[in-house]
């Protein structure tokens, strides 16, 4: 039995060595993919309930590596976070977003993913402004999407932040709504411009009686407070009957359309309206 131990001891080192190993070579290839023009934004469409009309896509990043294949952002996000990396990277999906959306129906905006150590210093205002800049976008039409966590790292001086924002003109969303400890206490905090209420909510809408006690108090809670909701992750017919009975304003998820490349933004809008 001891000698197994000693074995299963040496197995967790190299295990550790290996994983090492991996998230080196990762981080490695992570480095030079936006140089190398491997990073591309995909777009997804947010649809009115009202009209059933498209008012924006959320632009979500894909790395396209050469040895890796299409590597998803849960893969590769928090990597870019720990190593500093989303600071250029940030950067660029703001510019590429602003870039593109330029060349939309006026109405439509594009919403962009922001990490909280984006917000640990002024550079996100640099970013911003340069990518409004560069591309001629109305402010209006950039929505900025955060979670609780940015909040929770420097409550002040990220308020201080989102007034600039707010002052330049861009929208604020609060992302992944109700996952969080404190989601309700930051509503008080700062006057967001929407609300994104979480999947794993949508997800139990139509079957779970606690998903739908949970969606219909943010609802009612945001239209008290003036808050347009968005529900992420529709991919039912059912759900969506339940988030229009709870009077969300847009729904976003696999139902709608899946995040597609630019090229497909296009054929989305050209149709859009004549359903
Ligand atoms: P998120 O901001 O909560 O984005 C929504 C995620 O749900 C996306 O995953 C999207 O593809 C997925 N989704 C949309 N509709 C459905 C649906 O109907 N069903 C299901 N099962 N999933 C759906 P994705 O693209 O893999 O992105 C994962 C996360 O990575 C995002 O979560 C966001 O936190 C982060 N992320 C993506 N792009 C960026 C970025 O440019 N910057 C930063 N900082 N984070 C990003
Ligand atoms: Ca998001
Ligand atoms: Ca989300
Ligand atoms: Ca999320």
């Amino acid at each position: 039995a001891k000698k197994e131990g000693g074995n299963t001891q040496r197995y967790f080192d190299v295990q550790m060595l290996k994983d090492f190993n991996a998230r080196h070579a990762l981080e490695n290839d992570l480095r030079h993919a936006l140089e190398n023009n491997e990073l591309k934004l995909y777009y997804q469409p947010l649809v009115g309930l009202s009209d059933g009309r498209v008012n924006g896509f959320e632009a979500l990043m894909r790395w396209d590596s050469p040895t890796r294949g299409l590597v998803s952002p849960a893969d590769f996000i928090p990597l870019a976070e720990e190593t500093g990396l989303i600071r250029s990277i940030g950067a660029w999906a703001l510019k590429r977003a602003c870039l593109d959306a330029a060349d939309w129906r006026e109405d439509v905006g594009v919403s962009v993913n922001i990490s909280a150590c984006q917000f640990r210093d002024q550079s996100i205002l640099l970013d911003v402004a340069a990518a409004l800049g560069v591309s001629n976008l109305r402010p209006s039409r950039l929505e900025l999407e955060i979670t609780e966590s940015v909040m929770l790292y420097n409550t002040e001086d990220t308020i201080a932040i989102l007034e600039k924002l707010r002052h330049i003109g861009v929208k604020i969303a609060m992302d992944d709504f109700g996952t969080g400890y404190s989601s309700l206490a930051y509503l008080t905090k700062f006057a967001f411009d929407k609300v994104k209420i979480d999947r794993a909510f949508v997800k139990g809408v139509a079957e779970n009686p606690d998903c739908l006690a949970i969606i219909r108090a943010i609802t009612g809670l945001c239209e008290s407070l003036n808050i347009p909701t968005t529900a992420e992750g529709v991919e039912t017919e059912d759900q969506l009957q339940w988030l229009r009975a709870e009077r969300c304003d847009s729904v976003q998820g696999y139902l709608l359309g899946r995040p597609k490349p630019l090229e497909a933004v296009e054929k989305i809008l050209a149709c859009d309206g004549k359903r």
